[in-house]
């Protein structure tokens, strides 16, 4: 149901690009050419005219900002009660580390999702690894924060797909998030950028919603 987006309660601010600039650009096209009614797999392929690295940056910040009202929807009945380990069933558990805590550790999912979402806002944050405007380069640890950014994202879709799918078809929003993880599944594989192994946890939901 649109009325659980339409308030688009984000578990974070989300993050926009400047008006006037190429980037802003370039995620009202990609938003378009989703909306004209292309197949995902044609909609996430590279436009000839643009930049690989352009592409992905748009696309990064656009699934920051879904996963994250996705993850909004659910927050509250994931708890450090209800999740006391970020983890994909039994068989999946994620644990954090980033630049301050070094070793990966067991964290709550609640926990995990929220150093994720402070860890990807300060590097979408930070311009000089995702340059505003179009034409800066990009420096050389650009794709692997993505692909870094994009694995822990997947991990919130198998998190609320796995242990909060009940709340989910409860308030209506299955839909909206089955759409949503399918663009970004195929956005992922059309540039390689999660490791297979990533998706195993979900293989059963993603040959029912993909193939
Ligand atoms: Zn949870």
């Amino acid at each position: 149901m649109a009325g659980v987006f339409s308030k688009q309660r984000t578990f974070r601010p989300k993050k926009k690009w400047e008006k006037g600039t190429l980037k802003y650009d370039l995620h009202k096209k990609a938003k378009a050419t989703l909306n004209a009614g292309l197949d995902l797999k044609q909609a996430v392929s590279l436009p000839e005219e643009e930049e690989f690295n352009d592409w992905i940056a748009v696309h990064v910040v656009d699934f920051f900002n879904r996963v994250n009202v996705i993850y909004g929807t659910v927050q509250d009945f994931c708890t450090e009660e209800s999740c006391p380990l970020m983890s994909g069933g039994p068989k999946f558990e994620y644990y954090w580390a980033d630049e301050v805590q070094k070793k990966p550790q067991a964290v709550s999912a609640p926990t995990y999702v929220r150093n994720l979402m402070t860890w990807t806002e300060k590097q979408i944050a930070n311009v000089e690894l995702f340059p505003a405007q179009v034409g800066t380069p990009f420096p050389k640890n650009f794709v692997p924060t993505c692909k870094k950014i994009l694995t822990r994202l997947y991990r919130v879709f198998v998190h609320v797909y796995i242990h909060h799918f009940d709340n989910l078809t409860r308030i209506g929003a299955e839909a909206h998030v089955n759409a949503c993880y399918k663009h970004f599944y195929y956005f992922v594989r059309e540039f390689s950028l999660v490791d297979s192994k990533e998706f195993e946890p979900l293989a059963g939901l993603t040959i029912r919603l993909c193939r």
